[in-house]
């Protein structure tokens, strides 16, 4: 029977989550939706040393900003995760920590059925195994090679077992991996892959200091639980995988086993390696969706305070490893889901540029009505003391310079001389442009647009061979500040004629 479609993404709340995090969302999105299927969201909590307050919040806002919306394991009327379960969350609780009852059996399970078993060295005895090892220039593995010389299930008596699990509680339950099996696995990125479990240890799958599943046991007992059909994830986990396989193997699982994809690292704009927060720090772009501030008060940036569309940055994000096979670049949520594949994810890492984020956003900005920019624009000008401007003015200059900026926060430095006049006049362009000559030539014409209009002035101009281009700019310098800048016939039509002539009379000085 053809399953239907759940795949999940299953972040851990151990800090912000970072651009390449959101890509994962976003593909785990895109490939339920094209699908009809459900995007659930798991939160893996397992690992209280690592757990940081607000990360999980912070996922939540961050994908709602993006329009990552979850079919289950979110409430998005309340932006919490779902700790009850319901028909829509029959899952719930989708926290780990709050699901930790849930797995212990499992592990027993695993030990009775001789894939796990319990494990009793202490953290000293580990260490001084591994000094022992490295003394002799090798590294220690738990595995087939090691186990039976350490202190666990396998190497004592029932009753000495017996007697540990109730008298301590520091035991671990380790999984038994097989020696010398080849595990064959496909992931839907990269092929077949085969690897030799010798090369691989019996990891830790259950605590009883915490009573807690480490992420392998939790994310597989999760999966199976929640009928997950495909696992999409970053590259790191790709390591993981044959014991994944593996323990399907050992829950007897393999037929309802999820596919697995691993997608390809996000890499630095220049050099090689992992795009890092560094990197956004050196370069100044943002990494993170949004703004966070760690527990140092350090701030972290991001795209949304940074003045990106969400529209842009899922747009930028969903190109960075991913191609249509086209030339088209620009997708909306909805242009995305019918276009996504998981064929057309490519096996090598995506080069990050910033250049190529601004230009996504530029090009979203142009496509945004007018009006819509100067609903945007009207919080600033109120942050620069501006008050009072007719909503339909703003409107008029959003349409004016919508073409020449790249966030919305680029209009006051464009355009703050349509609703202010200059105070201040680039330097090089008044020694340029505010000669004696240039200066009366200019008054002159000013008081003819006055009259006469602007086109028969210029008219005039011609007539006299007077220089057009210096005579302009000396009044654009008057109008902005500057001898760039609109047209002056745009001006005009915003400022009007008596604002122009008062803005005039700084030629007079
Ligand atoms: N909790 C893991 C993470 O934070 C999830 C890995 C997976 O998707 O299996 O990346």
């Amino acid at each position: 029977m053809e399953r239907r479609t759940r795949v999940r993404f299953a972040p851990s709340p151990t800090g912000p989550l970072h651009m390449g995090g959101v890509r994962t969302a976003l593909y785990n999105y895109l490939y339920a939706k094209k699908r009809g299927g459900d995007f659930i969201i798991r939160i893996e909590d397992t690992d209280s040393q690592r757990f940081v307050p607000g990360a999980e919040q912070y996922i939540i806002e961050a994908l709602a900003w993006c329009g990552i919306i979850p079919d289950e394991g979110v409430d998005m009327a309340t932006g919490k995760v779902v700790e009850e379960a319901s028909e829509r969350h029959p899952h719930a609780p989708y926290r780990q920590s709050q699901r930790r009852g849930l797995y212990r059996k499992y592990a027993e399970q695993l030990v009775a059925d001789g894939w796990a078993y319990y494990a009793f060295d202490t953290a000293e005895e580990l260490n001084a195994a591994r000094a022992a090892a490295e003394a002799q220039g090798q590294t220690f593995i738990y595995n087939a090679g090691t186990r039976d010389g350490l202190r666990n299930s396998l190497t004592m008596t029932e009753a000495e077992v017996a007697e540990l699990l109730e008298s301590r509680t520091d035991w671990t339950v380790r999984f038994k991996m097989p020696q010398g099996r080849i595990v064959a696995m496909d992931d839907m990125i990269r092929g077949h892959v085969e690897v030799n479990t010798n090369t691989l240890d019996d990891k830790v799958l259950w605590k009883r200091a915490d009573e807690l599943p480490t992420y392998h046991l939790a994310n597989i007992v999760d999966d199976h639980l929640m009928e997950i059909t495909e696992v999409i994830r970053g590259e790191e986990w790709l390591p993981s995988l044959p014991l994944h396989y593996l323990l399907y193997e050992a829950f007897g699982w393999q037929d309802t086993m999820p596919k697995f994809a691993h997608l390809p690292l996000l890499l630095k704009p220049v050099g090689n390696g992992k795009l890092s927060k560094r990197d956004g720090d050196k370069m100044g772009f943002p990494v993170f969706p949004l703004n966070w501030k760690n527990s140092e008060g350090e701030t972290y940036h991001g795209y949304r305070e940074d003045g990106y569309f969400p529209e842009a940055f899922v747009n930028l994000l969903a190109m960075l490893g991913w191609n249509p096979g086209t030339e088209q670049e620009m997708f909306d949520m909805q242009g995305l889901i019918d276009a996504f594949s998981i064929e057309h994810v490519s096996k090598s890492g995506a080069k990050f540029n910033p250049e190529k984020a601004k230009w996504y956003n530029k090009e979203y900005l142009r496509l945004k009505s007018d009006e819509e920019l100067a609903l945007l624009f009207e919080p600033i000008l109120a942050q620069h003391g501006v008050s009072g401007v007719e909503h339909d003015y703003v409107v008029r200059v959003c349409a004016l310079i919508k073409e020449r900026a790249t966030f919305v926060a680029d209009f006051w430095d464009i355009a703050s001389y349509l609703f202010v006049a200059p105070t201040q006049f680039v330097e090089k362009d008044v020694n340029k442009f505010w000669t004696a000559e240039n200066k009366a030539m200019a008054l002159e014409i000013a008081g003819l647009i006055k009259t006469i209009g602007l086109e028969q002035a210029e008219q005039t101009i011609r007539e006299r061979e007077w220089p057009m281009g210096k005579i302009m700019n000396s009044i654009r310098l008057a109008l902005v500040g500057a001898s760039s800048g609109l047209g002056i016939a745009d001006i005009l039509g915003l400022i009007g004629m008596d604002e122009f002539q008062r803005r005039m009379e700084v030629l007079k000085k």
